[in-house]
């Protein structure tokens, strides 16, 4: 047993409970116990953390990432998702296993350091013969020793039939629902404490066709994994499935199956009340963006209504390519700006950010009878955060350090395991990290120069 003693407590169970001294105990790969005053005798045995000075929450949950895009930042700064992604595409086009890799393994010792204990990731570009890149992100993200849902991602949809895509970055329908089901039986833990769960995620409405949506969900299901996808993002889609489907994006993922209680979707940002209402009757989950969604200028997600009517939400880093920070403490910062800009001081509380990156996030991934909150008997997935140093001293709320202020993370445990320790990485070298992502940005870099797409951006 391990006993992190003398914290703020920020336990975000369902009364929202903090103690302003209390303690955690760790057994194993769960929970045991929390309180506030001092340890309890019964716990004297237990190896003690000093935890004055540290506010302790829930491990960040991260719901919407493309870990292979930190080798491709910097990219097409000032554009709108559209331009953005057609100057991406033919850089993307040169992935390969190595390369994903690489950029995973930095990625996520970076969602690490940043307070993130789950992540989930939407990897879908698979360019043929260049290795088993969905194995390459799942051996990374066991070393490294975060909790993992990734995505078997797909594009089918390319721009001679009337995507977005260039033709030669996306995959054949039998192809991917061969892959994607291959992910499944290899992949998937169903099993309570599970660090792996494989989600069915194509890629978005303008880059697969509507009969591969309608054939994933109904493989989703069969299996029993969740869905994902990116939804009503911008202007610019909404105007595409209008004229290509005759519907919103939020009715044409309805139509296909798309909506319910397995289903979380990223983005989100444009939708109706009538979308608002329909996520919440039918438990459709929402991956908020804020950061990725103002460096795309794409608009912001109606997450007051979301939370209000009662739908999942959690919140999202997204792909580092349109968020070069990639850091999932941030989110929580910029939730709570864009809403307050978007609906006024009221919209979002400190808290109720602290909330959405925790339980909200695992009710979009399914996980929050196990995850998300720091009770008795939920896996030891915990983040501690120093509050008293220079950026934090004298703030009179732990928790709105947290949130407005600078934290800095100290320690992170996922699974009862240390990843983090004053605050640096424990299962990696960073630095060897950083100078592996930068040797790998330049070679994919380098790649698209070679196919003689290079323009200046
Ligand atoms: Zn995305």
């Amino acid at each position: 047993m391990l006993a992190i003693d003398g914290c703020y407590v920020a336990t975000v169970d369902p009364a929202g409970t903090e103690h302003a001294r209390g303690y955690v105990v760790l057994d194993g790969e769960r929970i045991e116990a929390t309180g506030p005053g001092p340890l309890p005798p019964g716990y004297a045995a237990a190896e003690r953390v000093d935890g004055s000075g540290l506010l302790a929450t829930p491990g960040l949950v991260n719901t919407h990432h493309h870990l292979y895009q930190w080798i491709t930042r910097g990219y097409a700064v000032d554009d709108t998702l559209f331009g953005w992604l057609s100057a991406l595409y033919p850089v993307w086009a040169g992935l390969d296993a190595e390369l994903a890799y690489a950029s995973a393994a930095a990625n996520l010792g970076w969602l690490a350091l940043t307070g993130c204990s789950t992540t989930s990731d939407h990897h879908y570009v698979f360019p043929a013969g260049r290795g088993d890149l969905l194995e390459a992100t799942i051996l990374v993200a066991r070393k490294i020793g975060l909790r993992f849902h990734p995505g078997r991602g797909s594009m089918n949809l390319g721009r001679s039939s009337g995507g977005l895509p260039p033709d030669d970055v996306v995959e054949r329908h039998d192809d991917i629902l061969a892959a994607t089901q291959a992910a499944i039986d290899r992949w998937h833990d169903p099993s309570p404490g599970a660090m792996t769960r494989i989600a069915v995620a194509p890629c978005s409405p303008f880059s697969v066709t509507a009969e591969l949506m309608r054939d994933c969900a109904e493989m989703a299901r069969r299996a029993g994994v969740r869905l994902h996808t990116h939804l009503a993002e911008t202007l610019d889609e909404e105007e595409f499935c209008l004229r290509t489907y005759g519907r919103t994006p939020a009715q044409y993922a309805e139509d296909l199956g798309w909506l319910g209680p397995d289903v979380w979707l990223a983005h989100c940002v444009h939708l109706s009340a009538e979308a608002v209402a329909r996520f919440a009757a039918t438990g459709t989950g929402v991956a908020h963006c804020p950061t990725s969604n103002g460096r795309l200028g794409s608009g912001i997600a109606p997450v007051r209504a979301l939370v209000a009517a009662g739908a999942p939400v959690g919140l999202g880093v997204d792909g580092a390519a349109s968020n070069e920070s990639g850091r999932m403490i941030d989110e929580l910062h910029q939730g709570v700006l864009a809403a307050r800009f978007a609906e006024g001081p009221l919209a979002l509380s400190v808290r109720a950010a602290l909330r959405l990156a925790t339980m909200g996030g695992a009710r979009c991934l399914g996980r929050d009878d196990e995850l998300g909150s720091l009770e008795p008997g939920k896996l030891a997935d915990i983040a501690l955060w120093r509050v008293d140093g220079l950026a934090g001293a004298g703030v009179a709320d732990p928790v709105c350090t947290l949130v407005l202020g600078a934290p800095s993370l100290e320690r992170l445990w996922v699974h009862g395991r240390p990843v983090v320790a004053d605050g640096e990485l424990l299962t990696a070298d960073a630095r060897q990290l950083a100078a592996e992502a930068a040797t790998a940005s330049v070679r994919i870099g380098q790649a698209r120069h070679d196919r003689g797409s290079w323009h200046p951006l």
